[in-house]
């Protein structure tokens, strides 16, 4: 009989020990991925994701194909279509990578005891974290909610397992059995089609990950360390969405980073592969971390609805052009840099006054890289409710971040076209520029770019009274 392969974000031949326990059975292999957003709920895909979705199992059912299989595809309730699937070709195996979030982890379990009613033999593989939840504890037995003494206990840990080669020759295949097409699970938009020119930016599948992760060793990574704060200077690796559908694995990361010099790059660019763990055992430490504030006082926070300051803060126009910028890259490439995510979100929480969940939604659907662990535990980072969180009362100053990280403006000018004439002086606070610089640059404040929405002190005060106001 064949064994199951039921590719879920492990989307990769490389490194895939449910691939390589399939092929191990020596039996017939049948690949299937079942798409099922009910079980998701209520997290399931946003639009960014889906797109990426969509090409990157188009890339692995071309994989697939080399190896002498192919993709099997289906849609409903994945209990329901494994156990049809199982039915149709007289399968007793099934292997797959454990999931990371709660739903996936539910769906593991209710899998499992399906397979074990009908007496299916199960090969479950641990999900793709450098370190399993739990594996990692503090002296005292208890899960880190501290990022630094998390990361120490991980360094003093038994280094990852080695990656798993892909399989070296054609697999046998098991009875081809009729599924969907990509096409008719429509993944990808269609009017407006905003992904258009996202093929410019991104080349999902395990092909696209492991050209970014070569051009990142031997080209950023010395300059790292330092140059990972400047948006412009495109020195980050841009792996995360490839990292979040397993079209890489964190192992695969780790050591081919550890094959490279050692640097102060090497150890930072380690140390966020870290965070993305770190994350990871928040969310299974607090399966509710999407909804529900760490420090439970937040709950209490006077958050302000105010449905303009939203839509400006998501269209990129409140007038503040480190702001804008990034949330205009967003939409424009389903990614933002790290430390204009941390300067936008920010704004929302703290000048907006809006709630991050507010935000946390927002980029659930906008970002290719999008994950339930990483987008929530950052957001309550970045909100200061979260467990290792910057401190309400810091609060970015948007101008000045632009004028210590975007010093020249490239990123800006980029982004927000309108602004490019200004002079470096202006670019990041265009409302005090003289009115004669700003006709001779062709802006006019208010019409071609916003005035500020808020007046960034002001807003300052307002957050740090409603904080106090908690407090007290
Ligand atoms: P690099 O700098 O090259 O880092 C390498 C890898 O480390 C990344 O691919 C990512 O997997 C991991 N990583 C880096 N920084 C972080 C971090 N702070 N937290 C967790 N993992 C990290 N990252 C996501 O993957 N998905 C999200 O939904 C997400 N939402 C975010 C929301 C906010 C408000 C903020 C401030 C950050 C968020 N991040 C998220 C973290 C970070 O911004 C991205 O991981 C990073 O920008 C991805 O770009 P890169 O691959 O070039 O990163």
């Amino acid at each position: 009989p064949p064994v199951l392969l039921w590719f879920r974000r492990d989307l990769r031949l490389g490194d895939n020990a449910a691939l390589s326990a399939a092929a191990a059975s020596g039996r017939p292999i049948i690949a299937v991925h079942v798409l099922d957003p009910e079980a998701q709920a209520p997290w399931r895909d946003g639009a960014a994701s889906r797109w990426w979705l969509h090409h990157s199992l188009s890339r692995l059912d071309q994989s697939l194909d080399r190896l002498g299989l192919s993709l099997l595809l289906r849609r409903g309730p994945t209990v329901e279509v494994l156990t049809q699937v199982i039915k149709e070709s007289g399968a007793d195996q099934v292997a797959w990578t454990r999931g990371i979030d709660p739903a996936a982890q539910r769906q593991d379990d209710a899998v499992a005891a399906a397979l074990a009613k009908r007496g299916v033999t199960a090969l479950s593989r641990p999900g793709d974290l450098l370190f399993e939840p739990d594996a990692v504890l503090s002296k005292a037995g208890t899960p880190f909610r501290v990022f630094t003494p998390f990361w120490k206990a991980c360094l003093k840990a038994p280094a990852p397992t080695l990656p798993l080669p892909p399989p070296a020759k054609p697999l046998p295949a098991g009875p081809r059995l009729t599924g969907d097409t990509l096409a008719d699970w429509r993944l990808q938009p269609s009017r407006p089609d905003w992904a258009a020119a996202w093929p410019e930016h991104w080349q999902p599948g395990e092909a696209g990950a492991a050209r970014r992760l070569t051009d990142f060793l031997n080209g950023a990574l010395p300059r790292y360390a330092a140059g990972r704060d400047h948006p412009a200077q495109e020195l980050t690796s841009r792996l995360s969405p490839h990292l979040h559908f397993g079209e890489i694995s964190p192992r695969q990361v780790f050591h081919a980073a550890m094959t490279a010099a050692p640097s102060a790059g090497r150890d930072r660019f380690l140390a966020e592969l870290g965070w993305r763990a770190f994350s990871a055992h928040l969310l299974h430490q607090f399966p509710d971390l999407p909804r529900r504030p760490l420090r439970p006082e937040f709950e209490r926070m006077a958050w302000r609805c105010d449905p303009a300051g939203l839509r400006a803060w998501q269209r990129g126009q409140t007038g503040y052009p480190l702001v804008d910028a990034g949330m205009r890259q967003l939409w424009a490439t389903g990614w933002m840099h790290n430390r204009v995510r941390m300067v936008a979100a920010s704004f929302l929480v703290k000048d907006l006054l809006i709630s991050w969940r507010e935000g946390q939604d927002w980029f659930w659907d906008t970002l290719v890289d999008a994950d339930l662990a990483s987008n929530a535990a950052s957001w309550q980072w970045v909100a200061g409710c979260g467990a290792d969180a910057a401190p309400f009362f810091r609060i970015f100053n948007p101008v000045l971040q632009g004028e210590k990280f975007d010093p020249d403006g490239a990123y800006v000018r980029r982004w927000c076209p309108e602004l490019a004439a200004l002079p470096d002086r202006w670019l990041h606070r265009p409302w005090q520029a003289p009115s004669d610089i700003l006709r001779r640059c062709g802006i006019d404040l208010g019409k071609s770019y916003p005035l500020p929405v808020v007046d960034h002190d002001l807003a300052r005060h307002r957050a740090l009274a409603a904080f106090t106001q908690l407090r007290d």
